[in-house]
């Protein structure tokens, strides 16, 4: 087992939000965790579903970049983002145990486009220094779904 997983790529992509699997958020069924992400920065019920009913992650992302956010966003993201994630890997339960079987592998979301806020953008310029909070709350949903 590696002690560092840096890429959510390949056999790690599961690891990534894009990943397709159920999500299900306040009676709405979301084809994945970004879609779902996306969705809660929007109070206005009609485009959460409009949201859920998009057909790929990428989709919902640019979807969510046009939304008017809901009061609080910025302050409450990362507990948003950490609510999804272990709603993707408990409603999962194979997914829960692929992340468990990571051990205590470093998780970090390295990337080429510049997100230093949920991962660690590795270009020139960045050389892979990010806050990584997405490899941080997969690392404390690890520790959730270990004791399950
Ligand atoms: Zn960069």
């Amino acid at each position: 087992m590696s002690s560092e997983i840096t890429e959510f790529q390949g056999g790690y992509r599961w690891l990534s939000n894009f990943w397709l699997c159920p999500v299900d958020v306040s009676g709405v069924r979301y084809p994945s965790a970004e879609h779902a992400y996306q969705a809660a920065k929007t109070l206005d019920a009609g485009a959460r579903l409009a949201i859920a009913g998009l057909a790929s992650p990428g989709q919902a992302k640019r979807a969510g970049q046009q939304l008017e956010l809901r009061p609080g966003w910025e302050q409450a993201r990362k507990r948003i983002m950490l609510g999804v994630v272990v709603i993707k890997f408990t409603q999962n339960p194979h997914l829960g145990c692929q992340l468990a079987e990571t051990g205590d592998a470093l998780l970090e979301e390295g990337n080429r486009w510049h997100d230093n806020y949920w991962g660690a953008c590795g270009c020139p310029r960045h050389m892979g220094l990010g806050l990584n909070y997405l490899g941080r709350i997969l690392m404390m949903v690890r520790d959730i779904v270990r004791e399950d």
